[in-house]
């Protein structure tokens, strides 16, 4: 017998070094960007707490910072990353086959609903009696959808459908005290068991989505005919509905006198679901977190809003709100991209600098931080209209009838360039899930398709500006409020007013005018309320042709250091009183 026999086989650690005690580490981590988390959204951000002095919304700031520090804060992170990465699934049965139609989420999903809710962001502006109530609810849309997009949807539908509410007192009376609640209440129960609701805008259909007056759905009155708010049984399908668990929805259907909106619970008062099949979920290319249905309507009861054949005059009363909401929102997705780029380049270092100290990548933040300002600017003008509308100020109303599709149009077109140029900031990171910033890309081109798409839009301003005689002196009067505070503007006015004077040739050209008005708007409101670095270089770039078709093409001689400082967020409380 050998000694080898004996001893067994050599083992073959034996033969290697010790290793160090953190054997696993094989490099030090260094020049990685810290989570941009634990500052505050509102009080770190210049522009938006001048908006709210100039707007006279003193009164709202304690709700505006704690919305501020609770979008930004490390858990509503991980809410929204978890609300995304879990979407939500439909449990069309119970497990015996009975049909139950419930949608199962993910806990963040209602703590984040939960949180929105409680700040008043669905409802402010219609439970406060105070001056500027719509631009502070804005500020709160502003806030949230930095915070999580997909929750975004049900906040911005429920606080616009209320106009459409009060067509009909009686039901408005009912409802508004339910789904204007800031107690979030996720229960699938009749309102009659629950603290608060959310409502749903419920229009599309497979063979009509932009045309709507080619809807198929069909209304018959339940009972004797007796005019609005008359209970009718309604019949047919919707090719995207979200938010199919709302407490309350807004439809359109056909009525042997033309198309009509209705009001349609989603349960009946015996404590029974309405006639609402959800059929499956459509499985999207962002905002994972929100629940987007197919459903079809069975003889589901709902009460005619509005006159009967006047639906689509009825819905848009619910519509120029979700379009003022689309671009409030796509300039906070603007800002949550621009905040996150520059917190990186802040922090990362290429070739012996930080990238922040670039020149190049100063150009590419600057030009982002432009469009932000401009874009944020360009809404809350917008929402400052609304106010000023509801408060009975009949000038106001031809401003907001042609401003809001300008807004919806060019706010929601940027941000998808915005986002997609902040996501290049970040380098490879940008592009990985784990990190906010591919969600957001995910998330931008959506606010330009639904509530209109982009061509719908434009064309909306030009029927604005046919219809509503008032509409296009409003808007040039608002523009010329600005009027020789920088000769690119004037000259840019004086061209888009010889355009609108030429009607033949505007549909084909449609985009082109309403960017010009949405370039105008924002110049004039720039050159208003803004530094002169800031004004001067968007003027320069957006109105004189000094610019290429990508971000980062500022022209030398600008002062980038400064619009990046006014745009950047610092870490903790902010630069408030907060
Ligand atoms: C995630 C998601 C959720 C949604 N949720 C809802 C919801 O809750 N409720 C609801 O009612 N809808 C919802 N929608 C539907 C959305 O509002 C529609 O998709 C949108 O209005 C466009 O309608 P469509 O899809 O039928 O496109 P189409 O009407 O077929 O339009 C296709 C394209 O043609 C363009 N176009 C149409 N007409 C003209 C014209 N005359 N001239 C030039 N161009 C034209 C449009 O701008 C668009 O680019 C949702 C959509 C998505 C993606």
């Amino acid at each position: 017998m050998s000694d080898h026999a004996l001893s067994g086989p050599a083992d073959p650690f034996d033969r290697l070094p010790s290793l160090p005690a953190d054997g696993y580490a094989t490099h030090e981590v260094m020049n990685q960007a810290t989570p941009f988390a634990g500052h505050n959204a509102f009080t770190g951000d210049r522009l938006l707490n001048e908006i709210a002095a100039h707007e006279n919304v003193g009164w709202a700031r304690p709700l505006l910072v704690d919305a501020g520090a609770t979008v930004a804060s490390a858990r509503v992170a991980e809410l929204a990353r978890d609300a995304n990465r879990h979407p939500p699934e439909l449990k069309s049965h119970d497990r015996f086959g009975h049909r139950i139609d419930e949608i199962a989420f993910h806990p963040a999903w209602h703590e984040l609903m939960s949180l929105a809710i409680g700040h008043g962001t669905h409802a402010l502006s219609w439970t406060v009696r105070k001056p500027g109530a719509h631009v502070a609810r804005g500020l709160l849309s502003y806030l949230w959808n930095q915070g999580e997009n997909g929750i975004c949807c049900p906040l911005g539908m429920t606080y616009s459908a209320v106009p459409a509410l009060r067509l009909q007192p009686d039901l408005a009376a009912v409802w508004e005290p339910f789904i204007l609640s800031t107690r979030y209440d996720a229960a699938a129960a009749p309102m009659q068991r629950k603290t608060g609701g959310t409502v749903g805008m419920t229009l599309t259909e497979k063979q009509a989505g932009s045309d709507l007056r080619a809807t198929q759905t069909t209304a018959r009155p339940a009972g004797p005919r007796r005019g609005p708010g008359e209970a009718f049984l309604i019949d047919g399908h919707k090719w995207f509905f979200s938010v199919p668990h709302s407490d309350l929805f807004v439809t359109l259907a056909r009525t042997d006198r033309g198309l009509s909106c209705f009001l349609l619970p989603g349960w009946l008062p015996d404590g029974t679901r309405n006639r609402l099949l959800i059929q499956r979920l459509k499985d999207k290319c962002g905002n994972k977190s929100n629940a987007s249905g197919e459903i079809e309507y069975r003889g589901a009861l709902a009460w005619l809003v509005g006159e009967e054949g006047q639906g689509i005059k009825a819905a848009l009363a619910m519509t120029h709100l979700t379009r003022l909401d689309f671009a409030i929102g796509s300039a906070g997705l603007m800002r949550r991209a621009l905040s996150e780029a520059i917190h990186h380049v802040s922090s990362r270092r290429a070739f012996q600098r930080r990238l922040v100290d670039q020149p190049l990548m100063q150009n590419v933040i600057a030009d982002l931080a432009l469009e932000v300002e401009a874009a944020t600017l360009l809404a809350f003008r917008l929402a400052r209209a609304v106010d000023d509308e509801q408060a009975g100020d009949s000038a106001a109303a031809p401003l907001v009838r042609i401003g809001t599709p300008v807004a919806k149009y060019w706010n929601c077109k940027r941000v998808v360039g915005v986002v997609h140029e902040a996501l290049e900031c970040h380098g490879g990171n940008g592009f990985i899930e784990e990190g906010p910033m591919a969600r957001l890309y995910r998330e931008a081109p959506l606010n330009g398709i639904w509530e209109g798409s982009g061509n719908i839009i434009a064309l909306d301003v030009l029927r604005a500006a046919s219809r509503s005689p008032q509409s296009v002196p409003a808007f040039l009067d608002e523009v010329r409020r600005a009027k020789g505070g920088d000769r690119r503007l004037d000259t840019m006015v004086a061209r888009l007013e010889a355009e609108l004077g030429v009607p033949q040739e505007h549909e084909a050209r449609a985009r082109r005018i309403v960017e010009r008005m949405a370039l105008v708007l924002q110049a004039s409101l720039l050159i208003r309320h803004s530094p002169q670095a800031v004004a001067d270089a968007f003027c320069a770039t957006r109105l004189d042709g000094d610019s290429g078709a990508a971000y980062g093409n500022l022209p030398a001689g600008l002062d980038q250091r400064a619009i990046i400082d006014r745009a950047r967020v610092p870490a903790g409380a902010g630069l408030g009183d907060a």
